[in-house]
């Protein structure tokens, strides 16, 4: 068995012993005499590990007892919906910050059921920085503010919480939860789709202050009201169990390195190499501003972009995977999530090193 580098941007990588102890596990789960994913979600077995994960959950990112945390399905592009339906409260209008693809698509599905008024955007520079907190023109009467705190394909991350005064902040942390700390607190909710730093695909984490819950638009699914699933401990139906305790195992993972806190430490030391190595070759560039520079997804280009599949082909051969950029923008894009670690960038600055001495 060889497992290579992996730079996939979501499903990323998943921590090679959180992997080991579920194929452990799989046949015959703690004695059980069947796997996990063969049980009722209502059984004591599953229902510990639901509760276990939800307090490891609670214990890594410190999120303060006022606060529900939702384990639903339909993935961060349902919350693109969830979010207006059931923040709105009776009010008409809400606030989007703009800065790239995943910030557009919250966006667009937002004006389904609100007007949308766009506070900043940084469209016009192409994406390579997020506003500042001076740029925001924020509204006193928005139902909310929602902001995409990492952008997941232009690699744009914020390097600080909007403040928004009373209005609540809502954050699509997809590509950027658990990888430093966050204070719960500032924010009214937190979604993130699981397949990038929490665990496999299947699984949405939201994390709401209780006040929030329980005023939902007319007409709303019952599905998509968060107070259905809070009232019920997410299992208003069944849910996805085989990623909910996998989520599990790579939250005791998280615990078992220290935290958010050492991810933080090993996650900036990971990044700024990267971005380093970048900064020092006459081959290889990042577009965006310094201090937005995702610490989690850091796309590239080629000086010459027809070299881009021979980039693509050697890196393979020598174990690196995943290296392609998002189809919408081309070039490169190395995802450094959680479970990607310096061993991984360090054989990829390795290579891209090599690649510019052979082919530059
Ligand atoms: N928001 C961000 C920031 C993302 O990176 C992604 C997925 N790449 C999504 C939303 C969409 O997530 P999902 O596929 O879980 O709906």
């Amino acid at each position: 068995m060889s497992r290579h580098f992996n730079f996939s941007a979501g499903p990323a990588a998943l921590p090679e012993e959180v992997l080991k102890t579920a194929q452990q596990e799989m046949l015959d789960w703690h004695g059980c005499g069947l796997s996990i994913m063969e049980m009722s979600h209502r059984s004591d077995e599953f229902m510990s590990v639901a509760a276990q994960a939800e307090q490891d959950l609670r214990d890594l990112m410190h999120i303060p007892d006022n606060y529900k945390v939702l384990f639903l399905q339909g993935g961060a592009t349902s919350q693109f919906a969830m979010v207006p339906l059931n923040l709105l409260r009776g009010k008409t209008t809400a606030d989007y910050i703009n800065t790239g693809v995943w910030s557009k698509k919250a966006i667009a599905e937002a004006k389904r059921y609100c007007d949308v008024n766009v506070v900043a955007t940084t469209e016009s520079t192409q994406f390579t920085s997020a506003p500042t907190q001076d740029e925001l023109v924020l509204n006193p009467d928005a139902a909310y503010v929602h902001y995409t705190p990492n952008e997941t394909i232009g690699g744009v991350e914020f390097d600080y919480i909007p403040d928004t005064g009373d209005v609540p902040l809502v954050a699509d942390m997809s590509s950027n939860i658990l990888s430093r700390p966050f204070d719960v607190s500032k924010f009214g909710l937190i979604y993130a789709g699981a397949q990038k730093n929490i665990g496999p695909a299947g699984l949405t984490v939201v994390i709401v202050r209780e006040d929030l819950l329980g005023d939902t638009l007319a007409g709303t699914p019952t599905m998509y009201d968060y107070a259905v699933h809070a009232a019920a401990g997410s299992m208003n139906n069944t849910p996805p169990t085989l990623a909910w305790y996998l989520t599990g195992l790579v939250f005791k993972w998280l615990k078992a390195q220290g935290g958010v806190e050492a991810m933080e430490v090993a996650n900036r030391r990971k990044a700024e190499k990267l971005y380093q190595a970048i900064a020092d070759s006459k081959f290889f560039s990042n577009p965006v501003v310094k201090r937005n520079q995702s610490w989690m997804n850091v796309p590239f280009i080629l000086a010459d972009s027809n070299l881009d599949s021979t980039f693509i082909a050697e890196s393979e051969k020598a174990g690196l995977l995943n290296l392609q950029g998002h189809r919408s923008v081309g070039g490169m894009r190395a995802s450094i999530y959680n479970a990607v670690n310096e061993q991984a960038v360090d054989a990829l600055i390795a290579f891209m090193n090599e690649f510019e001495r052979t082919h530059g």
